[in-house]
């Protein structure tokens, strides 16, 4: 029998083709044997993105590939690589930005060890377990325009993270009135989804799509490639990868963080790390608060929509800033439908739905679409609002961040603003 053999390095070869097959063998030859694992992908990828770039980063779904397991392995599961860690990173709320962050920046180069904290039993379901999910490339702001688009090119090219995320594709209608700086944004949608979105005026939407009324100057940017997904979904198996990248979930509600930075538990422990992250969404301001550190212009906002019986047909997901209404098709006859609400700082703990917010929202959509409207069950719940909008890491001090902020929107970005700040975090 050969001699168990010690090896200075552990090697991942992607790829098995000859190229792939040869690599594995003059890697396990070579002077200073590595370990060479050489993983065959598990489907083509789907176009996406601008072309190239997407391919060659880092996915939130390929690199699950990577860390499979060659058959014939004695223990033929799925391993994690035994890995030395630079940086210990404590991530605090598993929602889907939580759980998004710890996973990419498990996978980051260098990658860090991370454990990530939950409330054990929240009161009340998180935004991302009654999330609309509504996603789509075009927002009015090419920045925010450029987070939605990559993280749906994304999805779209992954046969895992289609899976992940329970994406639908129903499209996307975006109406403005004045219709100025559209074109930005498109162009930004059209880089990462080339022949999506096309902006049409307002007498083209009147006439595709079941918009009773419009005002004069209206606009609207249609996106064949958009839809819907379920953030709980993807949330709960980007947790499952994470956990088995090494990942270590702490179900104990954090009390307090600290400048140190260290995250105290509610029994008392408090744990040292090199970088604390707070994605707590909209319970963020109040534990900042209360572990004596700065807000930081973060505020919580209600958010609701009624789930309405209506025989709305011919709309995919949607939203009209001329009457602030937005929603989606929820299933058979039924219709997601919501409006702003103007209910700021509520606790999340005690969230409630607004009966007089219900009402305008069927109100209103029987006067844009002309058609009977029946609101049934309303949900309420809220998520943690920046201006200026955006899920992103920041700072609140030397190795402390916030991971919040996504104001109402974070579903369509996470995916891309997770790797934007793993890697931040970790330089
Ligand atoms: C009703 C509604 C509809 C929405 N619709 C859309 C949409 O159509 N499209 C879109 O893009 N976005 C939408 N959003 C926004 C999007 O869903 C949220 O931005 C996103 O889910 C926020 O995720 P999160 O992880 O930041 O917060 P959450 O999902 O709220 O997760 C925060 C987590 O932190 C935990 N936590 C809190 N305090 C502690 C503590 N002290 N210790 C440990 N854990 C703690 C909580 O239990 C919770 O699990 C919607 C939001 C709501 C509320």
């Amino acid at each position: 029998m050969a001699p168990a053999r010690e090896y200075a390095m552990r090697v991942a070869i992607v790829g098995g083709g000859v190229a792939g097959a040869l690599l594995a063998l003059r890697t396990v030859l070579a002077p200073r044997a590595a370990r060479g694992e050489q993983v065959h992908p598990r489907s083509p990828r789907r176009a996406g993105g601008p072309q190239g770039e997407q391919g060659a980063r880092d996915s939130a779904a390929d690199d699950r590939h990577a860390h499979r397991v060659l058959p014939g392995r004695a223990d033929g599961g799925v391993v994690a690589p035994a890995r030395e860690y630079a940086m210990r990173v404590a991530i605090v709320g598993g929602g889907v930005a939580g759980a998004l962050l710890a996973l990419r920046t498990a996978r980051a180069p260098g990658g860090a060890r991370v454990d990530l904290f939950t409330a054990r039993s929240p009161r009340r379901e998180d935004a991302s377990g009654v999330s609309g999910g509504l996603v789509r490339g075009f927002e009015t702001s090419t920045d925010a325009c450029r987070t939605a688009a990559e993280s749906l090119a994304e999805i779209r090219s992954s046969d895992t993270l289609l899976d992940w995320t329970g994406y639908r594709e129903t499209g996307s209608l975006y109406v403005l009135s004045g219709g100025s700086g559209t074109d930005g944004p498109a162009e930004v949608v059209d880089a990462y989804l080339p022949g999506s979105a096309e902006v049409i005026g307002r007498d083209t939407v009147i006439r595709d799509f079941p918009f009773r009324t419009l005002p004069a100057d209206a606009v609207a940017v249609v996106e064949r490639y958009a839809g819907h997904i379920s953030p709980h979904r993807l949330r709960t198996a980007a947790l499952e990868e994470a956990v088995s990248l090494g990942v270590t979930v702490r179900p104990a509600p954090v009390d307090a963080v600290t400048r140190d930075p260290a995250v105290r538990t509610a029994d008392g422990g408090t744990v040292r790390y090199d970088r604390v992250v707070v994605a707590a969404g909209a319970w963020t301001p109040h534990l900042l608060d209360r572990s004596g550190l700065p807000v930081a212009g973060l505020r919580t906002k209600q958010i609701q929509y009624s789930l309405c019986e209506t025989p709305l047909s011919g709309l995919g997901s949607f939203v009209d800033e001329c009457s602030g209404l937005y929603g989606r098709p929820y299933g058979d006859g039924t219709f997601l439908l919501g409006l702003p609400s103007d209910r700021w700082d509520v606790d999340p703990d005690t969230v409630a739905p607004d009966v007089p917010l219900e009402r305008r929202v069927t109100e209103c959509a029987r006067r844009v679409f002309g058609v009977a409207v029946t609101a049934g069950r309303t949900v309420a719940s809220c998520d943690c609002y920046h201006d200026p909008a955006g899920l992103v890491l920041r700072r609140v001090g030397p190795g402390l961040h916030t991971f919040t902020g996504g104001s109402g929107g974070a579903a369509k970005t996470v995916l891309s603003a997770s790797r934007t700040a793993a890697t931040a975090l970790l330089a």
